[in-house]
């Protein structure tokens, strides 16, 4: 799931300026995170209407990284966004720029940061789980990946930092090499460490474009 954060109302009010604002939410991860989902939506509805800023109209696309999904569903909002000057997105980076490529003429505005790629733990705890590095290695590891969750990316062992199983940078999370060599002892595949993992390739992770 891609993790989003809503921007602080001082910058979401900056960013709006006058309206009137047409405001887009997300039926995936943006509504699993809390951040787009419909009563995120109307919740920023009433609160723009409540700063005099008017508001168009909205709709939650599903979702809203869908072109042309997006299309069809917001053939019936063409009215309320020949009266916008700007749209609201609340989605991940993917969905703004989805809709910034369907109204270029428009002032298409994100409404959250996109943190990272991550595990739903409980409502609103994540953790972040993979980079997309383009080349996963998660055999190696046993499942854990040190590309993501070691703050250093060790590739080839743990740093000298840590301490009583927790990282040295931040000592709130478990070194991320202690349970990759614990899952690897349990199965009996601690040999996978032996050889030399070389530095990554991140042009694996360039690919701009696939169909498939
Ligand atoms: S190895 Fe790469 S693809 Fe696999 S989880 Fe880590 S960052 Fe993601
Ligand atoms: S203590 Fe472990 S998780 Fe932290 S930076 Fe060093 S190797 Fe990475």
């Amino acid at each position: 799931m891609i993790i989003t954060k809503q921007k602080s109302l001082e910058d979401l009010f900056q960013l709006v300026g006058q309206g009137p604002v047409f405001i887009i939410g997300c039926s995936e991860c943006a509504t699993m995170c809390q951040t787009g989902g419909e009563p995120q939506v109307l919740a920023m509805k009433t609160l723009l209407e409540k700063h005099d800023i008017s508001v168009s109209g909205w709709k939650v696309l599903e979702p809203a990284c869908h072109r042309l999904n997006t299309k069809r569903l917001l053939k019936d909002s063409k009215e309320s966004l020949e009266q916008t000057k700007t749209v609201l997105v609340l989605a991940c980076g993917n969905g703004v720029q989805t809709l910034a490529g369907l109204y270029e003429q428009l002032n298409v505005i994100p409404g959250t940061d996109t943190l990272f790629l991550g595990e739903i733990h409980r409502a609103n705890k994540f953790e972040k789980r993979c980079s997309m590095c383009g080349e996963c290695l998660l055999d190696i590891f046993g499942g854990v990946c040190p590309i993501t969750r070691c703050p250093k990316s060790m590739l080839n062992g743990p740093c000298g930092g840590v301490h009583q199983g927790k990282c040295e940078v931040d000592n709130t999370i478990e070194c991320i090499w202690v349970r990759s060599i614990a899952l690897l002892q349990q199965k009996n595949k601690l040999s996978l460490l032996d050889s030399i993992q070389p530095a990554k390739n991140w042009s694996k992770a360039l690919e701009m474009n696939r169909c498939i």
